[in-house]
């Protein structure tokens, strides 16, 4: 098949396709297409080349069944269209069974009335790159059919992929967010502390969780469990960047009512005392670092157990809940007011100086006192006042306050006394 003057230089092509995955075969076109010429790489599929020399193997007994009649077909119509060649990738049988995917180039050979004679063949074992395209597509299909949201920003932030799930939860199209930042859905990405510490993490190679708040095309937010990670290059540059991501709003707004039902009384919606507790120790911690002060105002209904007693429990509630009420309207600008107790509730104002806890001290008693309470008309709580001071402890601030209501109670109640 070499027309060549030196046959060493045809001896060394031959080494050369031998040493490459490219097996070269020449063979007759006429059935069964007998081979005559076959390079000994053709081994690696694990034949031995001269059983196809020998004829006791053909190209039918090599190709999967599935492509033999497609290939036949399209050689056939080839050579009768007066192509000059073909290129497939079909699957080869092996010896044990199995099959390898191979590209397969023929080139026609024609007589001077144009017929095929001959097929110049060239068969490459492409098995590890159709699996690994498999692998991809099935990859793929995950990606698409998961509920997890998928982005794929560059290297500039810019989205190159967005996943169904994402598209179908921001109600945004394809469109609207390839080659804009995920700062369209207005993460809190944008956030300069957050954007920092996702940039030292994932530069330093590590991968980026965080539960960020995102908006929807229509405004709606929703919360998401982010994990961001880096897709490096050959040269070990960032090329890319994976954003998977969870719906957690349900979770967050289960976590939010279950913080909120710790935090309040059942019967009044007011802080609790675990709540308040947990406030004033802060505050006094606070106060410590920059000296900023606050008032305690205490103050206890009046005669309560008698008023259970007369009309019953459930009267005795629901003049807790007016209470309760009448505190909260009157000190808008008190940052914290919470039942204490039984009858006994706490505001806890902070940078409220004493004057000024007094005076609204006086306006609740007065307003309680003056309040028609339902069936039992007149009600009355005595206060007791008090302001932090610089070197108290959480208990002397408690015991002055108490001292103060008692005071109160002692001196005739519905008063207000100060300690
Ligand atoms: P004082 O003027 O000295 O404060 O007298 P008082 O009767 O209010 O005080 P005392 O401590 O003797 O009684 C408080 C009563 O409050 C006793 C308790 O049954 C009642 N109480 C505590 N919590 C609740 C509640 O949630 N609902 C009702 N209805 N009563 C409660
Ligand atoms: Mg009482
Ligand atoms: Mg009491």
């Amino acid at each position: 098949m070499f027309d060549t003057g030196s046959r060493l230089l045809q001896q060394k092509i031959i080494d050369l396709i031998n040493n490459s995955e490219t097996v070269v075969f020449y063979c007759e076109y006429a059935p069964k297409w007998p081979v005559r010429y076959l390079t000994d790489n053709f081994a690696a599929f694990g034949y031995d080349p001269e059983a196809l020399y020998r004829q006791e193997l053909c190209y039918q007994d090599l190709i999967h069944p599935k492509d033999l009649a497609p290939l036949e077909q399209e050689v056939a119509a080839k050579a009768r269209d007066g192509d000059s060649h073909l290129a497939k990738t079909i699957r080869l049988r092996k010896p044990d069974g199995d099959y390898a995917w191979v590209d397969i180039r023929l080139t026609f050979e024609r007589n001077a009335a144009g017929d095929v004679t001959h097929l110049l063949g060239k068969i490459v074992d492409v098995t590890d790159k159709v699996q690994a395209e498999e692998r991809l597509k099935i990859f793929a299909k995950v990606i698409e059919q998961t509920a997890d949201f998928v982005k794929i920003t560059d290297r500039d932030g810019r989205l190159v992929f967005v996943n169904q799930a994402l598209l179908d939860k921001t109600g945004y199209t394809e469109d609207e967010l390839l080659g804009k930042t995920p700062g369209m859905l207005k993460s809190e990405m944008q956030d300069q502390t957050k954007a920092k510490a996702l940039w030292d993490k994932i530069l330093s190679g590590q991968v980026y969780q965080n539960r960020i708040m995102n908006r929807c095309k229509d405004g709606s937010t929703y919360h998401e469990d982010t994990t961001i990670s880096p897709i490096f290059n050959a040269d070990g540059d960032i090329e890319y960047f994976v954003s998977t991501g969870k719906d957690v709003s349900e979770q967050v707004k289960m976590q939010q009512a279950l913080n909120e039902m710790a935090m309040k009384d059942v019967l009044t919606g007011l802080c609790n005392r675990r709540h308040l507790t947990g406030v004033i120790e802060t505050e006094m911690r606070q106060r410590m670092q920059n000296g900023q002060t606050f008032s305690l105002i205490l103050f206890d209904v009046d005669h309560f157990k008698q008023i259970n007693d007369d009309y019953g429990h459930d009267v005795g509630d629901e003049i807790l809940i007016e209470i309760a009420r009448l505190a909260k309207r009157l000190s808008p600008d008190i940052d914290h007011v919470g039942r204490w107790g039984g009858e006994e509730f706490l505001l806890l104002g902070l940078d409220l100086e004493l004057p000024s806890a007094l005076g609204l001290a006086e306006v609740l008693r007065d307003e309680v006192a003056c309040f028609d309470f339902p069936t039992v008309g007149r009600v009355t709580v005595s206060v007791g006042v008090t302001l932090c001071r610089e070197e108290d402890t959480e208990a002397d601030l408690f015991k002055r306050a108490d001292q103060a209501l008692y005071q109160a109670k002692h001196n005739g109640r519905n008063r207000v006394e100060v300690f």
